[in-house]
């Protein structure tokens, strides 16, 4: 069985995290270098690799990320003025953490699309 990451290991406690949000299929924490004012990462509880492990019967844990996104996105005030969601998916991708996970970026003007 291939090692727990990282983001596993800050939800079972094992690494400190700043959680923003917990629920039955995902959590949220705040990434640990920050490109933006706001910065969150959206994180299924299940280790899904990428994008990539997504199918229909995970929908559900997809939906839910957006969803949760939407909601923190409010909370954090940054709803208005705008925010980017990023999913990176593999080498071409830039992913560096192999659990799949959904960036929340707001506070600051976006440009570009790398
Ligand atoms: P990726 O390039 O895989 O989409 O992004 C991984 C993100 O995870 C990066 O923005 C990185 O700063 C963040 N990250 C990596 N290790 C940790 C950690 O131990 N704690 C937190 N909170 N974020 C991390």
């Amino acid at each position: 069985m291939s090692e727990p990451s990282v983001f596993t290991r800050i939800l079972n406690g094992e690494i400190p995290g700043e959680f923003v949000y917990k629920d039955d299929l995902v959590f949220a924490i705040r990434d640990i270098n920050p490109i933006a004012p706001t910065h969150i990462l959206i994180i299924p509880r299940e280790p899904l690799v990428s994008v990539n492990d997504l199918d229909e019967a995970k929908e559900h844990i997809a939906g839910r990320m957006l969803v949760v996104a939407a909601k923190l996105a409010k909370e954090m005030g940054i709803d208005s003025s705008g925010y980017r969601l990023v999913i990176n998916t593999g080498p071409d991708g830039g992913q560096e953490v192999m659990h799949l996970h959904m960036h929340l970026l707001g506070g600051r003007k976006m440009r570009g699309l790398g």
